[in-house]
């Protein structure tokens, strides 16, 4: 055998399990069947601009080993996520804070605040059944109105009370004015961009673009030991039990010829009429700065479109329901049978991962395979 390992994707999971094969002295090819390394988070220079390709990504962990060993291979910048909500024109700080409150009604201190969202969830008797009581019972219905309907009915195509209320749970309430997103330990935008550090990960590691590892499975099977897939599951098994479904994404770029479009990276519009969900403007997760820290002139923006999902389409987040749910777990039944054959990453579980929980996985596979 030529290669220990044959890593199908050059995504994430694969570059770490690469990485971490390599430094074990293992012999390994990557194949990725897209024109560039990197899966999803993949950026692309665009006038001195990391234009995040597949949608905006913002790296933050708990995990302190996890940001010990990407660290490795970027730095990261102190960019933290603070978007701000378009609702109609009048705009909102989010995640829910004191600064969302005072705009909204005007209330000075966090007693206050919490008495009118106290008055204005009493509408809701018992247990939230649904995603409109859920939301109305954490933050009353002024801010349900404004802020989350419009925005979850056309990032969800469903009506709010006909959605599961832990959705928003996980959105933070806070009677502080602390607008960070994210309640990490850790968080920022790697230096020079996301691309740039898969990069490093796989700096010396052979990589053939443009390689479908499933066009070409059996040419390739025969010069490795073993196959690291993190492709999506139900396509390796030719979609013989039905086939996974996803959310899926669409967005629009546009390359403006202006120094700053919205003043943030994130806006979100809140509203039912405005088509998109939200307008990332990239240059602003890098403050700005070109990489020898010279204002960029120009500035591109993606607008976001939540969009029915088909086959054949990009698959973007994995829909945790029943079905689907019920779907995998026989797709993983098989995956168990095969020979030789590891399934790693959000495709190849078929499970919302965020960046850090992804790297996590990839090197807790390392070190039990290596
Ligand atoms: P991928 O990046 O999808 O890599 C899989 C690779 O395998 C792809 O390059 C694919 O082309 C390749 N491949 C598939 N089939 C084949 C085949 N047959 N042959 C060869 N190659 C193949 N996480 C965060 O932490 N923060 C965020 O802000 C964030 N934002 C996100 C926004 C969006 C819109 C989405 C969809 C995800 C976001 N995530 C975020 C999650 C993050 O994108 C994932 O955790 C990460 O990209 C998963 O890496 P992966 O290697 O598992 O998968
Ligand atoms: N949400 C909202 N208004 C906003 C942002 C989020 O109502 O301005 C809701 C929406 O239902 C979304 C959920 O909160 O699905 C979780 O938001 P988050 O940003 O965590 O989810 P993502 O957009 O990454 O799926």
């Amino acid at each position: 055998m030529k290669y220990d390992y044959l890593i199908v994707g050059a995504g994430l999971y694969g570059a770490v399990f690469a990485r971490e094969a390599v430094n074990a002295g293992k012999k390994v090819l990557v194949v990725e069947k897209r024109p560039h390394i990197a899966g999803n988070v993949y950026t692309e220079d665009v006038e001195g601009i990391n234009v995040h390709k597949y949608g905006a990504h913002i790296f933050h962990t708990n995990n302190k080993k996890v940001w010990e060993y990407i660290t490795k291979f970027a730095e990261f910048n102190r960019f933290t996520n603070s978007p701000v909500a378009n609702y109609k024109g009048e705009l909102y700080s989010l995640p829910f804070n004191m600064y969302t409150f005072n705009k909204m009604w005007g209330v000075v201190t966090p007693e206050e605040a919490a008495a009118k969202i106290e008055e204005q969830r009493k509408e809701i008797k018992g247990e939230p059944k649904n995603l409109e009581e859920q939301a109305i019972s954490l933050v009353g219905r002024d801010i349900y109105e404004k802020l989350i309907k419009g925005y979850t009915e056309k990032q969800w195509g469903r009506d709010c009370k006909e959605l599961p209320s832990f959705i928003i749970k996980r959105l933070p309430v806070r009677l502080t004015f602390d607008n960070n997103y994210f309640n990490a330990l850790y968080q920022g935008i790697p230096v020079g961009g996301y691309t740039k550090m898969v990069e490093n990960l796989l700096d010396g590691i052979e990589v053939r673009l443009d390689t479908d590892y499933l066009k070409n499975k059996q040419e390739l099977d025969e010069i490795a030991d073993k196959v690291v897939y993190t492709g999506p599951i139900d396509a390796y098994f030719d979609f013989s039990l039905g086939t996974l479904e996803y959310r899926s994404v669409r967005f629009e770029n546009e390359l403006l010829d202006i120094p700053n479009y919205q003043g943030n990276a994130a806006v979100n519009y809140t509203d039912r009429e405005t088509p998109w969900t939200r307008i990332i403007e990239h240059k602003w997760f890098e403050f700005g700065k070109d990489k020898d820290g010279n204002d960029i002139p120009k500035t591109v923006i993606s607008r976001e479109y939540s969009s029915e999902w088909k086959p054949g389409d990009e698959p973007y987040y994995p829909v945790n329901d029943e079905k689907n749910g019920a779907l995998y777990a026989e797709y993983k039944k098989l995956a168990d049978k095969e020979q030789n054959m590891i399934f790693g990453g959000r495709l190849g579980e078929y499970k919302y991962y965020d960046m850090d929980a992804v790297i996590a996985s990839a090197l807790d596979m390392a070190e039990r395979e290596l």
